[in-house]
């Protein structure tokens, strides 16, 4: 059965190739529950697609969201997700201050994520290669989310439905 539970608080780790369309699914939270990579990267280096700086954007994004989970307030998690390790590290974090961990995955299709990439600022658009890979880790990925240790897993293949299901849930 397809599950719709966020609880509040959780850590909500979404997970979806560039262009998915995560962002904009995050932006109907709270815009400080909403941790984007892209906007650590921006912080620390003026450039949100600025790869060279994901080792510190990773770093500075780590650091609020201890103190968040440390004050059990609910979390998102907006960046790829599709590396297994970087999920196994999240949810470790969770883990350690008790917070429930929901995989939120956001299964847009390869084709759409990859056009979606025409209409980005050139800094922000990413390489056909690398979209495919992403949504084939985040395919490959779906069925082992449970066995990582996600309490929750939700999917939707775009936002849309995602909204409607959550709707439904709400009800
Ligand atoms: P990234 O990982 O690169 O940050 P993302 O998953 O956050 O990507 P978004 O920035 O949310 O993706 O969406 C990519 C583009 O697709 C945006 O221009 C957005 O306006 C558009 N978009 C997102 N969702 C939809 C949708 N459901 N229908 C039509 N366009 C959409
Ligand atoms: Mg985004």
């Amino acid at each position: 059965p397809v599950d719709t539970t966020i609880p509040d608080p959780s850590l909500v780790i979404m997970i979806g190739a560039a262009g998915a369309g995560k962002s904009t699914w995050a932006s109907t939270w709270p815009d400080t529950q909403v941790l984007e990579l892209d906007r650590f990267r921006a912080l620390v280096s003026d450039d949100p697609g600025c790869q060279e700086a994901t080792g510190d954007a990773v770093f500075a994004l780590q650091a609020v969201l201890e103190a968040r989970l440390s004050r059990r307030k609910m979390t998102i998690v907006d960046s790829t997700n599709c590396d297994q390790k970087v999920r196994a590290d999240l949810i470790a974090t969770a883990r350690l201050h008790g917070m429930s961990t929901v995989a939120l995955v956001i299964g847009t299709p390869a084709s759409v994520c990859v056009d979606r990439q025409k209409s980005r600022p050139a800094n922000r658009r990413v390489p056909e290669a690398i979209v495919r890979d992403q949504h084939a880790a985040m395919v490959d990925a779906f069925a082992r989310l449970p066995a990582e240790g996600f309490d929750h897993v939700v999917v939707a293949e775009n936002i849309h439905r995602l909204e409607a299901l959550l709707q439904r849930a709400s009800d």
